[in-house]
């Protein structure tokens, strides 16, 4: 009887189990909806509440917080794994750090040790673009998916990977676009996209951002990744048109990075292999795979981790209208080929069950999202060793290649005029785990290119870049004190190339002869963006023992360095550039415009203050009242004229300055103030105005020219004040821009033109001969006023520091002409 009574005790305790699962909150039990269901949106608050009740109700989670988005929102991540690897995450995280460096590991059995230990750390991120909405709503199903589950298949899941799961990177975006999804709900305005940037400074470029890491949402999971915890499979979840295939997932398409481990690009296929074939199974149709998106570019959520010898896991959902369902029609399914994607209405070996057209609904996104995570998660569970290995196997390759013959290192010598770049572009290195170091002995090594010697700060400053294509004759020459060195020979060594090499994009042409486009840009190389020297260092004379080095452990010791503000806080410390004050206006348009966004994270950035000229503004008038300089960032100019059309969005948000507001920019310059345009709003200006320039690039085909997201080389008349102090060349980021011809005689001062041979520095540049020797920036009196016109985007995504000085001297100068009337 007792014996009975506590075998019934037992089975009851071992019983209770599975009804304590129970007690975890469901998802529809707290928001009041099962995520997923048509017209329902949870924002970041729900979201964040429910995850911190499934940390408080299941011991499979642990969220952490990891600090505040731009906008002042938290930013969390969810450990889920089992309950005894979630009580053990700080030895597990000890185990990734060792992997990570296999300079820490001495012996191999110490190695295998860790490999039979360790667990897959697997990073899935949820909706960085805010309006591909349905990810947050499928991270909330997922984790209590995990967290209920007792069948074998997850709980393997459980016992052998740690899921870092983020439910946006961007949370100020997900109330953005939740906010303003309810607040049309049912109006003829339902599921259209927010008439604004998504996240304050960059909007949709927040995923251009993941080796320049300007924003705090990419500093935070950077910090996560790269010097925390190194997961060895990150999986951004996004979503694409609605009238494609319905779902992308790899193997990518071409062209490959060529500095990414070719081990990786295998693994990235193999999983996305068995992603589509998971989908297959579960019967959904349309899955592409091999098409439209590739490995070139660095910068992505998913493209930064093959820098970090991580496998990216990209996935691209058709859109619905946000979360309202939507109805494609066999006619608007596309038929046009490109890039791998032949027709989403035919089958072939990379897309070979094309879906039927019909309604599409946020259910059939999240239901193919969910089959993606859990086969991604299955794979890292059930091949955990190996990911373990090739992972470590990766780093060490790394380490034994930088060691071999050829370039040994980067160095950024000391003396550069440019201290908030280099700066900055340290900052950057460190913040995403790259080891750099600090001379405090002169070295002597055989560079590729020699150090500038720069006892006239202005000259010649970045003359090395310039003979970079010719590859002057090596010869040994002393590396100052306190120059900075960046070693080959570490776990990161791929990183350390694809930020400092020169990109060279293959020439890849449609059967038409037209310029097959990138998916992103073609080159990016970051100490030719932010004007830093950076020469290559092929060999160095003392042996490791006799040099005498410092690692660097952040930004700051690099700005004590140099003598600079240190950073305290959240605050930006970089010192107003501006000679003196100016009252600096930014045209924002009704249009969400990114170039503008980047602007004010650049004026914010270095302290200057500026002032959002909204459409009214511009149409009341008055302007010279008020501004000194206004900057038109680049935009078309029908959409600063017209903006968006009425009927498309709530008539507040609709209508552009109109002929109003260009009367009045014509008042503002005539009266003695400056226009600054960028790029594509300089045509604005040459019609508006009559200047007399001309974009020479207009309506030109790509197959006579073609530069899409390329660093070009300009030469400078450094004696015109708005390129004062700078050097005689200078690299210009040029993305699909502008050049300019001046009709003879017209008075138009020339600040920079395209370099007249050797324009490509960085990228891919098709017809050269189009771009050479012509006009980059230039300056028209207009009345009292002028205008100053650049054909090139001067702070692109916040990464062209080389040319940022423009931008200041111009606004300086504004001042003075201001001071002067
Ligand atoms: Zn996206």
């Amino acid at each position: 009887m007792t014996k009975r009574l506590s075998s019934i005790f037992l089975l009851t305790l071992f019983l209770s189990i599975p009804v304590l699962a129970q007690t975890i909150p469901s998802p529809k039990s707290v928001l009041g909806f099962t995520p997923g269901d048509d017209r329902t949106v949870a924002g970041w608050s729900q979201i964040t509440d429910y995850f911190e009740r499934l940390d408080q109700a299941s011991d499979r989670v642990l969220v952490q917080t990891l600090g505040q988005s731009t906008l002042k929102r938290p930013l969390i991540v969810a450990f889920i794994s089992a309950r005894e690897n979630i009580l053990a995450l700080p030895k597990y995280k000890e185990i990734q750090q060792q992997l990570a460096d296999p300079r820490k590991i001495t012996q191999n059995l110490q190695r295998d040790r860790l490999l039979a230990s360790g667990k897959v750390v697997v990073a899935i991120s949820c909706s960085i673009h805010s309006t591909e909405i349905v990810a947050s709503q499928m991270s909330m199903q997922l984790a209590y998916e995990l967290a209920t589950a007792q069948d074998a298949d997850t709980r393997e899941i459980l016992q052998n990977t740690i899921l870092m799961l983020i439910p946006s990177p961007n949370p100020d975006g997900i109330d953005i676009v939740a906010n303003w999804y309810r607040k049309t709900l049912g109006t003829p305005y339902e599921g259209r996209e927010p008439p604004e940037l998504y996240h304050h400074y960059a909007g949709h470029d927040d995923n251009r951002d993941w080796f320049m890491l300007n924003l705090k949402e990419t500093q935070l999971i950077t910090r996560l990744f790269w010097h925390d915890w190194f997961p060895q499979i990150v999986y951004d979840v996004h979503q694409q048109g609605s009238n494609g295939s319905r779902f992308f997932i790899p193997p990518f398409y071409d062209p490959p990075n060529p500095n990414i481990s070719p081990l990786l690009l295998r693994q990235v296929g193999l999983i996305g292999h068995k992603v589509a074939a998971d989908l297959q199974a579960a019967g959904f149709q349309g899955v592409l795979t091999n098409a439209l998106y590739d490995t070139w570019w660095h910068g992505g959520f998913r493209t930064a981790p093959y820098f970090h010898n991580s496998i990216g896991i990209l996935s691209e959902a058709a859109s619905a209208r946000l979360m309202t369902p939507s109805t494609v029609t066999n006619e608007q399914l596309a038929r046009s080929s490109t890039r791998g994607m032949r027709n989403a209405t035919e089958s072939s070996t990379n897309f070979p069950d094309p879906w039927p057209a019909g309604e599409w609904r946020p259910r059939d996104i999240m239901s193919m999202e969910l089959i993606s995570a859990r086969s991604i998660l299955e794979m890292a569970a059930k091949f955990r060793v190996e990911y373990l290995r090739n992972f470590y196997e990766l780093g060490r390759t790394n380490i034994e290649s930088g060691s071999k013959s050829g370039p040994q290192a980067y160095i950024i010598p000391a003396g550069q005029a440019r201290d908030e770049a280099v700066a900055k572009l340290i900052g950057s290195l460190i913040d995403q785990g790259v080891e750099v170091y600090r001379l405090d002995r002169e070295l002597h090594a055989i560079l590729a290119t020699p150090i500038v010697r720069r006892t006239n700060p202005v000259a010649e400053k970045l003359g090395s870049y310039r003979r970079l294509a010719s590859l002057n004759s090596p010869a040994m020459q002393e590396v100052p004190l306190g120059s900075y060195i960046i070693f080959l020979a570490q776990p990161q060594r791929t990183n350390v190339l694809t930020l400092f090499e020169p990109q060279i994009y293959p020439n890849r042409l449609t059967g038409q002869g037209e310029a097959e486009r990138p998916y992103d840009v073609a080159g990016w190389t970051l100490p030719l963006q932010m004007g830093v020297e950076a020469p290559v260092v092929m060999a160095i004379k003392e042996p490791a023992k006799e040099r005498k080095l410092t690692l660097l452990k952040d930004a700051n010791e690099v700005r004590a360095d140099l003598a600079l503000t240190l950073k305290k806080g959240e605050e930006s410390p970089i010192k107003n550039p501006l000679k003196q004050p100016v009252r600096v206006g930014i045209y924002k348009s009704s249009t969400s415009n990114m170039d503008e966004g980047w602007t004010r994270y650049i004026f914010d950035t270095f302290n200057v203050p500026y002032s959002s000229v909204r459409d009214a503004d511009m149409r009341q008038g008055g302007l010279s009242s008020k501004y000194d300089a206004l900057i038109l960032t680049s935009q078309a100019a029908t959409q600063i004229v017209n903006g968006n059309t009425a009927g498309t969005l709530p008539q507040e948000y609709t209508g552009g300055i109109t002929e109003a507001g260009v009367k009045n920019l014509k008042e503002f310059v005539n009266n003695g103030g400056m226009l600054i345009c960028f790029d594509n709003a300089c045509d604005l200006a040459i019609k508006e105005f009559n200047l007399p320039l001309k974009n020479t690039l207009e309506g030109v085909r790509s197959s006579e020219f073609y530069c899409p997201g390329s660093i070009v080389a300009l030469d400078v008349d450094n004696k015109h004040p708005i390129a004062s102090m700078l050097p005689a060349s200078v690299p210009a980021y040029f993305i699909n821009s502008s050049a300019f011809s001046a009709a003879p005689d017209a008075n138009v001062r020339v600040i920079a033109r395209y370099a007249n041979d050797n324009v490509l520095l960085s990228g891919w540049l098709l017809g050269e001969d189009k771009l050479r020797g012509q006009i980059a920036l230039a300056e028209v009196g207009v009345g009292k006023g002028r205008i100053v016109l650049f054909g090139f985007r001067p702070q692109h995504r916040g990464q062209a520091w080389a040319t940022l000085p423009f931008i200041w001297n111009a606004l300086s100068s504004a001042a003075s002409n201001t001071s002067e009337d």
